[in-house]
């Protein structure tokens, strides 16, 4: 298993009652590195990122963020240990302001003494979000409140963030406007874990991809080499 700040879970198995949904996934995510999963509808790719954030119980398996276990922690005490998770339909609070949903995120005590600092960090990450700082958030564009719902989970001082499905919704031309901002967040040192159906898109911006099908692990490399290879792209980029 990993010896430093990274995320690894190892044979990691989740059932939903008799409906294995997960059948034993490891995968690892270093500090730095931007890590995308790929997986058709119902794949396992949100059952993975639940698991590891405390929201649904693995019954089998073993995650660590960098040596501190996280199997059994409930969810708070993974967000204040590191790991923060951006969900699926982002989870935004619509009737307050850009500046009150990213504050929300800093609720660990770790994370409230370093509450300015972290939000010149999410502003300097999303200028657009500056000039938008008192605006309700339901009144923005779908593009600009992943923005903030990846703000907010940073505001959580996050070693490892991992995001399920954010170009969900978005137009190609803001998945790449959002996709070229998780890299610059990937470059202030963070690990991200991001789960995507966007293969084409999330591949460009990745280090390193994971093929997740029917609850397993089927392959691993470099983005560049999956992107390369024949059988990627005929299952996961239409055969182009
Ligand atoms: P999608 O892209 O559609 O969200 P996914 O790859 O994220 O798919 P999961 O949502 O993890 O896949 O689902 C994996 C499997 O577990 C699916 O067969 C799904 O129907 C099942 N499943 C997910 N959540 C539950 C639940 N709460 N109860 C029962 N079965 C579930």
């Amino acid at each position: 298993m990993s010896d430093d700040q990274g995320l690894s879970c190892r044979d990691v198995v989740v059932a939903y009652g008799q409906h294995p949904a997960l059948r034993g996934v490891s995968v690892q995510v270093a500090p730095g590195e931007l890590v995308v999963i790929l997986g058709a509808n119902g794949a396992g790719k949100s059952s993975l990122l639940n698991a590891l954030a405390g929201l649904v119980p693995s019954q089998q398996g073993e995650m660590l963020l960098g040596q501190q276990p996280l199997t059994d922690l409930p969810p708070h005490r993974i967000v204040e240990a590191g790991l923060a998770l951006v969900p699926e339909g982002r989870g935004i609070f619509g009737d307050l302001s850009v500046e009150e949903n990213l504050r929300l995120g800093a609720y660990s005590e770790r994370a409230r003494k370093q509450e300015q600092q972290n939000l010149a960090l999410v502003y300097s990450l999303f200028p657009k979000l500056v000039e938008r700082r008192r605006q309700i958030a339901r009144t923005m564009s779908g593009g600009e409140q992943q923005m903030v719902a990846i703000g907010r989970a940073m505001m959580s001082a996050p070693a490892i963030l991992m995001l399920d499905e954010p170009s969900l919704g978005l137009s190609p031309l803001l998945t790449s406007e959002l996709f070229r901002s998780l890299r610059r967040v990937r470059d202030t040192g963070l690990g991200i874990l991001l789960v995507e159906q966007n293969a084409r898109q999330s591949l460009a911006i990745a280090d390193r991809g994971y093929l997740l099908e029917n609850g397993e692990i089927i392959g691993s490399d470099q983005a560049a080499a999956l992107l390369a290879d024949p059988a990627v792209q005929h299952a996961y980029l239409g055969g182009a």
